[in-house]
């Protein structure tokens, strides 16, 4: 596009809330093959909240005086969905030493003395911990769009917490205007396969790539350009690379600082039509030179 058209397109954007920071990605949106939305606070909201609390073997307090000792020094939107559910009901506090971060997984440290852990399937089988008991549970919550997260004391599964978050008003809306212009959606998670599945039917993506740990979501931005211009969507730290990786990075405008700054363009607002404008914007300014 000659410089005039990308002055009036970046101009065009900012008036509508769509911070465009190079003339490449104002061209390169425009002819996006696939548009990548990562799930937590892209296509969600990002402010999960406790929807079940399945005790197994312990009561309910017990259950969640240990999953919040634990949850009380990770940073993930669900440590601060179990948290304020403990506050919420008073339980008393414990605290937690020798604290780990599984990527991916989960989280684990010491409370009072004993061994606890919580997270995913893949986190319990690595650490031998058997979940069959609680597989019927855990799938229920996940095919109503909730994750189950397994707390494990001492080696012995304590029970399902599920944490759900809500998808965002209008990221159904924008999907589908996105497939009306030919643009193929893939929505890229962490979450287990069957919550993300059930999140799939209610945005309308046209695919889902889920289990991704967050090293590996820019491998795969990376093999999806294989077939055309990538978009990506993004807000956590965790997205930073792929957002980087992409042809296009969008960044929501209230993400993390890391995401705005490996980004192409920022959205102000956290609504997924704009990246449907910024998509038609491209498309206007390229049409102008012609
Ligand atoms: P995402 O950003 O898509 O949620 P993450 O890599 O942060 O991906 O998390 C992947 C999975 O690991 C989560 O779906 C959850 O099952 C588990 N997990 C991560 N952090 C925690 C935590 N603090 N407490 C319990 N489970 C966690
Ligand atoms: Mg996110």
């Amino acid at each position: 596009a000659t410089p005039t058209a990308i002055m009036v397109g970046t101009g065009r954007g900012a008036r509508s809330g769509i911070l465009v920071k190079s003339a490449e990605a104002l061209e390169a949106a425009g002819s996006a093959h696939t548009v990548v939305f990562d799930k937590t606070g892209t296509i969600t909201a990002g402010t999960p909240s406790v929807v079940g609390v399945h005790p197994m073997g312990v009561d309910e307090d017990e259950l969640m005086t240990l999953a919040a000792a634990l949850e009380a020094k990770s940073e993930h939107p669900f440590a601060q969905a179990i948290m304020a559910y403990a506050d919420e009901r008073g339980l008393s506090k414990s605290y937690a030493v020798e604290f780990e971060q599984i990527p991916g997984g989960g989280v684990a440290a010491l409370v009072d003395g004993r061994s606890v852990c919580a997270g995913n399937a893949s986190l319990m089988s690595n650490r031998g911990i058997a979940v069959e008991s609680a597989d019927d549970v855990a799938r229920q919550y996940a095919d109503e769009g909730a994750t189950p997260l397994f707390v494990a004391c001492d080696g012995v599964l304590a029970g399902i917490i599920a944490v759900a978050d809500r998808i965002k008003p209008t990221s159904a809306h924008a999907i589908s205007e996105l497939s009306a212009m030919g643009v193929q959606t893939v929505m890229l998670t962490g979450d287990n396969e069957r919550t993300a599945a059930a999140i799939q039917r209610q945005a309308g993506v046209d695919r889902v790539i889920a289990g991704v740990l967050p090293a590996d979501k820019e491998r795969e931005v990376a093999r999806l350009s294989e077939a055309g211009h990538v978009i990506m969507v993004g807000d956590g730290v965790n997205d930073a690379p792929a957002l980087a990786r992409a042809d296009v990075g969008i960044a929501i405008g209230n993400g993390t600082d890391i995401a705005i700054d490996s980004a192409d363009v920022v959205l102000m607002r956290s609504d997924l039509i704009d990246v449907v404008s910024a998509v038609q914007l491209s498309r206007r300014t390229l049409r102008t030179i012609r």
